[in-house]
């Protein structure tokens, strides 16, 4: 932080009046094309909520400047990360809020503003948070690529103009523009009108632009440039069906529901052999005028032709786009979303009832499930009578009982598909970061088993089992940033905590009331110092990994910080040795800028600092500077686990509390006070305290294993030499005089030590300023107190082993394969059916009692239609939680029988069998946000099966398909399935691609788990 981005800062107003203001802007904004909205992190923002909730200037929720870091890829290019989720990741704040937020808090330097413009996109407004960015190269010079971002709304005019002016062709050059996507086929951009978005231009594609040639010919009309996809093509015969589908930009989702419906053999031949044609219904409202239809029956006839290795289905995505907003490609999608919107659409389109009549429905009254039923279906065909009702609508009974009068209501109602739960499981693997308490232990990683609707005192008892360090000794924090995001209570849910926070759990010494819990952080200054009038006189940037410790409070001196943290930092802060110290001692005495420095601050107490003091209250600040110190530097947080009495430091802080310790408590009150002070050179103040912190290590080090149970059994028999040693000290510096005379004194004996870093009061942020105004007071240790060590970079790079800092070793518990549940899908069909309470948000009107009720409901099958799909709700969302559920689903290929799960029993003669085989699954891999969607899908021709991977398709062997990725399954009705009439092919691998050999050579942008 430079001066210069506090001038920009004004003075906030109230907290109060912050709030108000904002959440007045934020909930009367609303969205109108051209208009700006801001994108600002959402843990910024939730800490600015938290801020000024607590009515407390001086509250450690201080958020600081706006800091969007973490939704960056980069720090150079600014580049947003892929995939962000809106109010998870980020918030979106009108211009106006945000314009507020700026002037009061500032933004971290560097960091552009994240404007979004609202777009009007067909049937919906959006903030364009993530605008088209394309590559932009001309014909003759296609090395040279810039890439550009466009809006969706801009036309194709806008890009050829920006094109021309980055380019700097001529003006009143006759071009002609070409996109070219991730599959290489290129596709002329006729009409400069329409828009990006109705181009169908996305990210990551190659808009090229060429210029007429002064014979009058264009460049890319001369031979072997720029062949259309197609004509390449156009010799290929390949099995029809076996062809791939062009990602065009996070549409996986899309080609794997569209694999799956292209081999479900009655929908596919219905289209091969053109009945749509007779059947698209132009006038029906809740169709799309035949244009899903159409562009389906595109897709499917340019995918049965055999002719192409791979379709680029842009003309149907645009078409769904158009009809389904939600769909326009933003983020990736739901492949089972696409399925219902899809199979619904289609249904529309192709519906031969061309006048919907208005049916009553009537109550079952008691009369039988069979005449029910019946009627229900023949209801549900007046209306709805197409290919799609043919093929995968099926009907099933609820049955709705009212808790209070018993009234009992039955339903027939039509299905698409079938969403069946997954058993959830109860518990919930965490994986977390143990901090030891000794200073030579690196980090642990372990990965622990918790009550999902635990607290975080449950992690806590998880962690103890492992590491047998009480529950109660163990701190858990969100680290975000080198900085504390969140420090846990225990009673916390473990809900708040997502999988993928860093937690860290850190081991503390024994809590008495004499100890304040202390968070650590590290600093870096910049070399640029500014010795203004504030107290933060340099720039600094936070590294490395905070800590939290327990302190005596009696311990807050400077002096005794400084050892404190010495010794805590061990394993990668080298203590300097005595040589070095000579060097700096020698430097020191030349009197240059550091010196300086130091007189300033030891002689007390920049402006500010005296500020806070006069503000503080009635306390006393200047004695307690020394009151501190005499237990100080010697006990830390860590009770020296040796057993030798002799060559251990002195335990403090249990037993009678030394004299001193009652005006330590007073200190800590104040404390802030205290520690800011600060940059007095406390090694210089007390070499005893230095070398026992050494001492302290150095025990750590030869003994890791520190038993809990004897440092308990430890401290009350030290405690006699302990006090006596710190009655000693307090003696010698008593009366105690003010804190700058300690460092003349050291100087006159000519032992002064220059400190590898000073210490600061600061902010939860990290960040020394502190929001000024109603409070008044800069600093305080009200709640909970945060320092900062702050390293010049040269000492940093001399004593810092960032190497060693960043090293943590695996728990066995990492080890383990992380245990994989397996179900039977039978079990997600019973679950189906289970009798289940409506929830609060959903009750049921009861017609007898007149009043909404939260009554049983009840499922049943009743008649199974030829195709049955069945999605698997792998996708938990919850009022608490949001979850992908891993299990392993076991479902059969063949003969899943399903006559012990219809209602409809005594099956007559001519009613079809309940058997079932399957013919194709969605897979989804990865994430609850990112994650990549496939299939599998048997061809109908020759049997054989092939796993489809947007452009890429390979013969997969049936053992292959069930995997915790099948999310959605087709099955095919025994009696209708038709052998296949071609043999099934000689596989030489079963890896090999089945469509194509230069197709497995391209990467499409959709091509791995993580990128998609
Ligand atoms: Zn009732």
């Amino acid at each position: 932080m430079t001066a210069n981005s506090r001038c920009s800062v004004a003075e906030p107003p109230g907290l109060e009046t912050q709030r108000r203001e904002i959440e007045c802007l934020l909930r009367e904004s609303e969205l109108q094309a051209g208009d700006s909205w801001y994108v600002v992190d959402r843990r910024w923002f939730e800490q600015w909520k938290e801020f000024v909730e607590s009515g407390d200037q001086n509250s450690s929720s201080f958020p600081g400047q706006i800091d969007n870091t973490e939704l960056f890829e980069d720090l150079d290019s600014y580049h947003l990360k892929e995939r962000l989720v809106e109010n998870e990741d980020f918030m979106l704040v009108p211009a106006a809020a945000w314009h507020k937020l700026l002037q009061w808090y500032g933004m971290v330097d560097g960091q552009p503003a994240l404007e979004r413009k609202v777009v009007d996109l067909p049937s919906t407004l959006k903030v364009e948070v993530y605008p088209v960015e394309i590559f932009l190269c001309l014909h003759s010079n296609m090395e040279n690529v810039t890439s550009a971002q466009f809006s969706r709304t801009d036309s194709i005019y806008v890009i050829q103009t920006a094109m021309c002016q980055t380019f700097s062709v001529p003006p009143g050059s006759e071009c002609r523009l070409w996109m070219k996507s991730s599959d290489s086929s290129c596709e002329r951009l006729r009409n400069v009108q329409v828009s990006v978005l109705d181009a169908c231009l996305s990210s990551g594609m190659t808009v090229i632009m060429e210029t007429r040639n002064a014979d009058g010919t264009w460049p890319s009309s001369r031979p072997q440039i720029m062949r259309n996809s197609a004509e390449e093509q156009d010799s290929y015969r390949g099995q029809p069906g076996v062809c791939g589908l062009t990602n065009l930009g996070n549409t996986c989702f899309m080609n794997s529901a569209l694999q799956c419906l292209s081999n479900t053999p009655p929908l596919t031949e219905y289209f091969l052999q053109s009945s749509y044609l007779d059947e698209l219904n132009f006038t029906n409202p809740l169709g799309m005028k035949g244009e899903i239809a159409e562009a389906y029956a595109d897709i499917i006839k340019q995918m049965w032709s055999g002719r192409h290795y791979s379709v680029v289905p842009r003309v149907f995505k645009t078409k769904v786009g158009h009809f389904a907003s939600q769909f326009l490609g933003y983020q990736q999608h739901d492949s089972q979303e696409l399925l219902s919107f899809l199979l619904d659409g289609l249904h529309e389109d192709l519906n031969r009832v061309k006048n919907k009549e208005y049916i009553e429905l009537r109550d079952a009254d008691g009369r039988p499930d069979q005449e029910v039923a019946e009627e229900a279906w023949r209801n549900h065909r007046r209306r709805n009578d197409s290919v799609i009702v043919d093929t995968f609508h099926g009907l099933f009974k609820s049955t709705l009982v009212c808790p209070e009068c018993h009234k009992v209501s039955v339903t027939f109602d039509p299905f698409c598909y079938l969403s069946v739960p997954l058993p959830v499981s109860k518990e919930r693997v965490m994986e977390v970061f143990f901090v030891s308490l000794d200073p030579h232990a690196k980090p642990v990683q372990h990965r622990v088993v918790v009550p999902k609707a635990g607290r975080v005192s449950d992690l806590c008892a998880a962690l103890s089992d492992m590491t047998g360090v009480p529950p109660t000794q163990m701190v858990v924090a969100d680290v975000f940033n080198h900085r504390f995001y969140k420090i846990y209570n225990p009673e916390e849910s473990l809900s708040c905590i997502l999988d993928r926070d860093d937690i860290f759990v850190y081991e503390l010494s024994q809590q008495d009331e004499d100890s304040v819990l202390l968070a650590l952080y590290l600093r870096e200054r910049s070399h640029y110092r500014d010795y203004g009038s504030s107290s933060n006189s340099y720039g600094t940037t936070l590294f490395g990994h905070p800590l939290l410790l327990n302190v005596p409070r009696g311990s807050c001196s400077q002096e005794a910080l400084y050892s404190l943290f010495l010794q805590r930092l061990a394993r990668y802060v080298r203590p300097p040795d005595p040589a070095e110290e000579l060097e700096e001692e020698e430097e020191e005495e030349e009197e240059d800028e550091e010196e300086e420095l130091y007189k300033t601050q030891t002689n007390g107490i920049s402006d500010d600092e005296q500020n806070a003091s006069e503000t503080a209250g009635p306390s006393e600040p200047e004695p307690c500077c020394s009151n501190a110190s005499p237990n100080g530097p010697t006990d830390g947080p860590t009770p020296d686990p040796d057993p030798d009495p002799a060559s251990s430091g002195p335990v403090a802080t249990a037993g009678d509390p030394p004299p001193g310790v009652n005006q330590g408590l007073a200190s800590l009150d104040q404390g802030d006070t205290e520690v800011g002070n600060g940059s007095l050179n406390p090694a210089a103040g007390n070499p005893d305290g230095l070398s026992a912190g050494g001492d302290l290590g150095a025990d750590g080090e030869a003994d890791g294993n520190a038993e809990p149970p004897a440092e308990a059994a430890q401290p009350p028999r030290e405690t006699t030499e302990e006090e006596n040693e710190a009655d000693k000290q307090e003696e010698a510096r008593s009366p105690s005089p003010p804190a700058n005379e300690c460092p003349a004194k050291r100087r006159a004996c000519r032992k002064r030590r220059r400190s590898l870093f000073t210490i600061q009061a600061v902010n939860s942020n990290g960040t020394t300023e502190r929001g000024m105004g109603e409070g008044g007071s800069a600093v305080s240790f009200s709640s909970q107190p945060y320092v900062a060590i702050d390293w010049d970079p040269d000492m940093k790079k001399r004593f810092y082993n960032e190497n060693e800092a960043e090293r943590y070793v695996k728990h066995g518990s990492m080890e383990v394969p992380q245990q994989q549940t397996t179900v039977q899908l039978q079990q997600c069909i019973e679950l189906f059916t289970t009798v289940e309470t409506l929830e609060e948000e959903n009750p049921w009107y009861c017609p007898v009692c007149k009043k909404h009720q939260l009554a049983t409901k009840k499922l049943d099958l009743w008649s199974l239609p030829e195709v049955l799909i069945i999605h698997l709700k792998r996708f938990s969302y919850t009022k608490f939680t949001r979850e992908k559920l891993d299990t392993i689903v076991d479902f059969p290929l063949r003969d899943l029988d399903f006559s012990d799960f219809l209602l409809r029993k005594g099956v007559s003669p001519e009613e079809p069998p309940s058997r079932y085989d399957l013919i194709a699954v969605s897979n989804h891999y990865g994430g609850l946000r990112d994650g990549h969607y496939t299939s599998y899908a048997q061809n109908k021709d020759n049997g054989q099966w092939y796993y489809f991977d947007d452009s890429k398709v390979t013969y997969a062997s049936q053992d292959q398909i069930v995997t915790n990725a099948a999310y959605v399954l087709f099955y095919h009705r025994q009696d209708k399935i038709r052998k296949p009439t071609l043999p099934a092919p000689s596989l030489s691998s079963a890896s090999q691609p089945a469509n194509d050999t230069t197709e497995t050579g391209t990467a499409p942008s959709c091509g791995s788990m993580d990128t998609d």
